[in-house]
């Protein structure tokens, strides 16, 4: 039997973070209905694939998830020096656990930051973040509030690497400009195609930055949307990956993995085979005219 990929690792910029290529996607872990001992084999398993980088936020499950990924790394408490852990801050949801909330909103005050990375280390059961970003651009956000700190949470020893997501070119540069950031984090893939023609990806490249891309495969709709575009866009790649013996979701992350801005695609499902698909397409790429066939099909023109 031929042994899975393993998968590489990458620095999200010159002299930066260090993080496997692939980074599981913690989102959905609250429906994957795992009990505490799969969790744990979960983990083992991504690591095993060289996927040691887990994306959370806060908010994930109704503010449950990290307390759930949290759970598993007590359980097994070597495993926090094996990973790198991301995690996300900046929205307040409506929810029971948070009766202060009385509008879903944004917060990037000096205070929220620091509280909701405090909290993460908690729930995660561990005395540091990885890498700590902005969940979406706020639009009462000082610059210079949220760089002092991310800089204090930095200073502390609680975040090693901080960064945004869903910022837009200008958004990024401003913040990256008070405090290093170490990567945009935003939705890309053949479904959401728009950060290559709006400077979001060009701009990460001329800094030497790499991208984390989310919802990689539409988050699922790319393989059960039945809208007529995604159909056809649908048996183009399964072509594609029909011709070149690798699997639909392997073709995909190929696809978004061949852009110069180097992205690190997160992964979305609890499934091991799924990190295994993905982990499949650091070992191969895809020529000029595949790639833009998808792009033909994802956007349903010809290039100029
Ligand atoms: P995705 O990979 O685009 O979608 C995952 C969905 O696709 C899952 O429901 C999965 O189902 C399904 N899927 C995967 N492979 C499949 C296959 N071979 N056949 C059929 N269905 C398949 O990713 P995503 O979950 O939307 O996002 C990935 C991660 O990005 C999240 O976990 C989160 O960490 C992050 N994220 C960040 C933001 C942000 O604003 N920064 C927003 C959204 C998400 P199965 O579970 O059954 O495999």
């Amino acid at each position: 039997m031929t042994q899975p990929a393993l998968c590489p690792r990458i620095a999200t910029r010159q002299g930066g973070l260090d993080l496997s290529r692939i980074i599981a996607g913690m989102w959905r872990l609250g429906e994957w209905n795992m009990p505490v001992a799969s969790r744990v084999a979960f983990i083992e398993e991504c690591i095993a694939l060289g996927v040691t980088t887990f994306d959370h936020a806060d908010i994930y499950g109704d503010y449950g998830v990290e307390g759930l990924f949290g759970e598993a790394l007590r359980a097994q408490p070597g495993l926090r020096e094996r990973i790198e852990i991301v995690s996300k801050c900046g929205i307040k949801l409506l929810s029971g656990k948070r009766p202060a909330h009385t509008i879903q909103h944004y917060d990037t005050s000096f205070e929220h930051i620091v509280a909701s990375a405090e909290e993460s280390l908690r729930q995660l059961g561990t005395d540091r973040l990885d890498l700590l970003l902005i969940h979406r651009p706020d639009p009462l956000m000082h610059f210079d509030e949220v760089a002092e700190a991310f800089s204090r949470l930095q200073q502390d020893g609680k975040v090693r690497h901080v960064g945004v997501s869903n910022f837009t070119r200008h958004q990024f540069e401003s913040l990256n400009r008070r405090v290093p950031l170490a990567t945009n984090q935003v939705e890309f893939s053949p479904l959401h195609v728009a950060p290559l023609f709006d400077e979001t990806f060009d701009g990460l490249q001329d800094l030497g930055v790499a991208p984390m891309i989310w919802s990689p495969l539409g988050g699922g709709r790319l393989f059960t949307s039945a809208e007529p575009h995604i159909v056809k866009l649908r048996a183009t790649i399964q072509d594609i990956a029909d011709r070149l013996g690798q699997s639909f979701a392997s073709v995909v992350f190929a696809w978004i993995m061949a852009l110069p801005s180097r992205p690190l695609p997160l992964t979305g499902s609890g499934r091991i085979e799924s990190i295994q698909a993905a982990v499949a397409a650091t070992g191969f790429a895809l020529d000029r005219s595949d790639w833009f066939a998808i792009l033909r099909a994802a956007r349903g023109h010809e290039v100029a």
